[in-house]
């Protein structure tokens, strides 16, 4: 039996399949993560509307049951993302999400709350609407939060005690363990980084969903990069991986002597 369905989706990854067809990852609205064929894709631009780009966001009339993949018949593009497109360092992060986004996600299950923050990410990432590391950190605070690996900031890991009763203005933080380390502790769990109090405070509500709270605070230099630090070590790490674009964000960034 076949089963035709229609989704809003994005575009992960793109894989080419004999001469002619491409393999599409989308992450969509209904069904999560699906790979699709398109067939002829490469023959014909003309047959899904030209491009087929990482990122964008599209309007899918797919269809089932017919072999190994279901098959897209129509895509119709929603949002194209040129603002990100036409800049480096947002392309940059633009496929650093997805790149997360597509390990992260299971096949074939819904995610909505996931969705509709990649797409108001990559939105905001477009309009110029928050700076793009700022929207960076809150994408992948946000996304540990929904995932149910959001870091424990609130008492010592080991040791349960308060993060406000904790000593020293540099806090320790235990990957495996999930969140803080007390000083008492730091020798039975060595702390893989360190963060100030302030970040932590930060971070704590930074993947709350409330974009006007975001919008309205002021962040410091230093507690946006050792935000980015930390995620950019804690969500490759509970990923198993390291995403290959954050080797490119990393190299762009040390070219403009950003560190
Ligand atoms: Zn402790």
């Amino acid at each position: 039996m076949t089963i035709c369905f229609t989704t809003p989706a994005i575009l992960l990854r793109r894989v080419d399949f004999g001469d002619n067809d491409l393999i599409l990852t989308f992450f969509s609205l209904t069904r999560g993560k699906i790979s699709l064929i398109a067939k002829s894709a490469r023959k014909s631009r003309k047959r899904f509307c030209g491009a087929l780009d990482l990122f964008s966001a599209y309007e899918l009339v797919c269809l089932t049951g017919q072999g190994r993949l279901p098959v897209l018949l129509e895509s119709t593009i929603q949002h194209p993302f040129c603002q990100i497109r036409s800049d480096f360092k947002k392309t940059a992060y633009a496929s650093y999400f997805v790149e997360i986004i597509n390990n992260w996600m299971e096949q074939d299950v819904a995610q909505p709350r996931t969705f509709d923050l990649l797409y108001q990410v990559l939105d905001r990432l477009d309009r110029n609407d928050l700076p793009d590391d700022l929207l960076s950190i809150v994408f992948q605070m946000t996304l540990m939060i929904i995932s149910g690996f959001s870091p424990n900031f609130s008492t010592c890991c080991q040791c349960h005690t308060e993060m406000d009763c904790l000593n020293g203005c540099r806090i320790g933080i235990n990957f495996a363990k999930g969140g803080l380390i007390c000083s008492s502790c730091s020798s039975a769990v060595s702390p893989m980084v360190y963060l100030s109090r302030g970040t932590i405070k930060q971070l704590q509500w930074m993947g709350c969903g409330n974009w006007n709270k975001i919008a309205r605070a002021r962040f410091s230099a230093q507690s946006i990069q050792e935000s980015l630090g930390f995620l950019e070590a804690f969500v490759p790490y509970h990923l198993g991986k390291e995403p290959k674009s954050l080797s490119v964000l990393r190299q762009f960034r040390a070219e403009q002597g950003m560190g």
